[in-house]
């Protein structure tokens, strides 16, 4: 079996003893040397290390201060965890259909779902290629709305060359099976003195020093065992990055022009760093992309559907007076069609041969 991820974290292994040592385990001097290297990535002057991307993302919403009934304009494909953060948080959520080209919102349907309520845009960075920010951020200025950039699968990517979480606040994910890990973990960045500074007193219960409490805070932090495992990965990212990036040309090289099979773009201005390698298959192949999914398997190829359905389109959501639905045709369509091959860094060649050879033997290439 090719496993569509591998998570290889040994060389975090003498800081991780390290941290043990010292008997000092909690959040400490490796979450700062953690957020210092992130800070980095995001080309920003504050990160601030959370306990998972979830968590991130409410953190964010939180600084915003926002009242009830104040909406958060979103995607509607992404990881669940985006609309739940969004109402964790006690916001309402709407939804702006995606472009077919990067599964990311679409600026024109985005200024649609702006009302009098719209407080936040939160584009959702998917696959590791950034949403069209060259239009998203002026269209946020343009109606007074905070930018929080669901960044959890775009670590190091770029739009224009700015990295993603410096546009707006940016929420990172280090779950195990993303780009950067920590095991669970999560981060922000921001270039915002004030957010910066809510967030860090947030997080530790809403204490400034010992027992100087400023608001009902939180306990979100992240421990030095979690901030460890992840400060080797960030010192080779360019190159983790990188060998993602030649899995996914040696992909598409492979797959491209096959009848029923549509291979990702990655459009003018952007730096992808493939968290996922997606595929659309559509509807003149001669399989759907369930039984492509299964033959796949069968053969041996882990593969992954990110993700089968609309997020709100799940009872649970259905009477939720804070999730407002909409009709969105081309989300409906990719949740129909995309698959994720594997494309992470541990791939050999002659495994990138396996999987294009199985991929044009169910499409019948
Ligand atoms: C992983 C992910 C999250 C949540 O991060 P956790 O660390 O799992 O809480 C949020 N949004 C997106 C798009 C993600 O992929």
């Amino acid at each position: 079996m090719i496993p569509i991820t591998v998570v290889d974290v040994r060389d975090a292994e003498p800081l991780v003893t390290e941290v043990l040592k010292s008997g000092a385990i909690a959040q400490g001097p490796m979450v700062k040397r953690l957020e210092e290297a992130f800070a980095s990535v995001a080309g920003v002057p504050h990160a601030i290390a959370v306990n998972n991307g979830t968590t991130a993302l409410v953190a964010s919403i939180q600084a915003l201060d926002l009242q009830p009934g104040d909406e958060v304009v979103t995607t509607p494909f992404t990881f669940v965890a985006t609309l739940n953060a969004i109402l964790e948080a006690g916001a309402t959520a709407r939804f702006a259909d995606i472009r077919a080209d990067d599964f990311c919102i679409d600026p024109d349907a985005v200024a649609a779902q702006i009302g009098p309520r719209t407080k936040v845009l939160m584009p959702v960075h998917l696959y590791g290629q950034m949403a069209d920010m060259g239009r998203l951020a002026p269209l946020a200025k343009e109606h007074g709305l905070a930018l929080v950039e669901d960044a959890a699968q775009a670590v190091g990517a770029t739009f224009d060359g700015r990295p993603a979480g410096s546009y707006g606040i940016g929420c990172f994910s280090l779950y195990a099976t993303k780009n950067v890990t920590t095991a669970e973990g999560g981060m922000i960045t921001t270039s915002d003195d004030a957010i910066a500074d809510y967030l860090r007193v947030s997080r530790n219960q809403g204490m400034r020093a010992r027992y100087q409490y400023e608001m009902a805070g939180h306990n979100y932090r992240m421990t030095d065992l979690h901030a460890a495992v992840g400060i080797p990965q960030l010192e080779k990212l360019e190159q983790l990055t990188e060998a993602r990036r030649r899995n996914a040309e040696t992909l598409s090289k492979g797959l491209s022009g096959i009848t029923g099979l549509q291979v990702p773009e990655v459009l003018p201005g952007r730096t992808h760093v493939w968290h996922q390698y997606t595929v659309l298959v559509t509807d003149d192949a001669p399989v759907d992309r369930d039984e492509f999914a299964a033959k796949l398997t069968e053969k041996g190829i882990g593969n992954g559907i990110y993700y089968p359905k609309v997020v709100f389109d799940y009872d649970c959501y259905r009477d939720n007076p804070n999730v407002i639905a909409s009709d969105v045709p081309v989300a409906t369509r990719v949740a129909r069609q995309a698959l994720s091959l594997p494309v992470h860094p541990k791939l050999t060649d002659a495994e990138l041969d396996t999987i294009v050879s199985a991929v044009r033997e169910v499409l019948g290439a």
